[in-house]
């Protein structure tokens, strides 16, 4: 099987040979939005949230996606087909400023790239989620909203680089980011949410973070289970008073966290709640894409 299968603007080769020009504005200046993807039963789970957002991060750039919505979600099948037939995959779809001269004038670039790399879908480790992971508190902030703002799911991803570099360092599973009034806002590639006397709690929109498609389905799968969660600011203060905190994203799904940089949460282990939502949350996904392919 191959490690992955690339579409670089309809090309189709396998990761080693994809290419793409170093004057494409997305590799020069990171000019161009993503989204990340995964199938449960080979279909691509929450496909229309993961083009809505798509298309609102391009046009917050003003990027204009040149396939439709038809059209995207059919080339992201076709990729994935060929790089695993048989098993789960994950999708990476990237949409570029294009080719043009060296200058920020988007005028210069008159075909944005569209580029879908599809892998074989690796699950996280079963230790991670019997064990729970660590984390830290960056030093990076997360970009303030009127820089590159955080609901942009922008392919210029160096701010989370150095915060995740930070974690790297330390041995540490992810790097929480505080936002500019030092609340704590969402992590370097995932959303946070902390449980207390009962009630989960996230950091609102207004912090400053990405609306995780995840982060909006555990709304849904807490409404179903009875499980009340809320958004709701939180400090860094507040994460010794928490019984359980989790991060969420596509690919990893709900990973409990036991310990903040020294800081143990609860009895440091996961927690009943962190667990409930896991499995309502894995339920929903194998109703939702098994109703899709009968
Ligand atoms: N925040 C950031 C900064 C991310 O990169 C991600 C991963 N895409 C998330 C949150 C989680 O989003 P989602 O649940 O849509 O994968």
């Amino acid at each position: 099987m191959p490690e992955a299968i690339v579409n670089v603007n309809g090309v189709v080769s396998d990761g080693d040979h994809a290419v793409i020009s170093i004057f494409d504005h997305g590799f020069l200046y990171g000019d161009g939005v993503y989204e990340t993807l995964r199938t449960y039963n080979r279909q691509l789970f929450l496909l229309d949230q993961h083009l809505i957002r798509l298309r609102a991060s391009a046009s917050r750039v003003s990027l204009d996606i040149p396939l439709s919505d038809a059209a995207l979600g059919s080339r992201m099948e076709e990729t994935m087909r060929e790089v695993n037939p048989n098993g789960e995959v994950t999708i990476r779809a990237l949409i570029t400023r294009g080719i043009g001269d060296l200058t920020y004038d988007p005028a210069a670039c008159p075909s944005p790239s569209v580029i879908v790399i599809a892998r074989p879908f690796r699950p996280v480790p079963a230790h991670v989620l019997r064990e729970g992971v660590g984390v830290i508190i960056a030093t990076v902030m997360r970009n303030h909203p009127r820089s590159v703002d955080p609901s942009i799911k922008s392919n210029n991803l160096l701010n989370n680089v150095l915060a995740m570099q930070e974690a790297v360092r330390q041995g540490a599973h992810e790097a929480i980011l505080l936002n500019h009034r030092s609340e704590l806002a969402e992590c370097s590639q995932s959303n946070l949410f902390g449980v207390r006397d009962g009630i989960v709690r996230t950091p609102p929109l207004a912090a400053g973070l990405l609306e995780g498609v995840t982060r909006n389905l555990i709304f849904d799968v807490g409404a179903e289970l009875g499980v009340p969660i809320r958004a709701e600011i939180m400090r860094e203060g507040d994460l010794r008073e928490l019984d359980e905190l989790f991060i969420t994203s596509t690919t990893r799904e709900i990973i409990p966290v036991v310990r903040v940089g020294d800081q143990p949460i609860g009895e440091a282990c996961p927690g009943p709640i962190t667990s409930r939502l896991l499995e309502g949350l894995r339920a929903r996904a194998q109703a939702v894409t098994r109703s899709v392919s009968t």
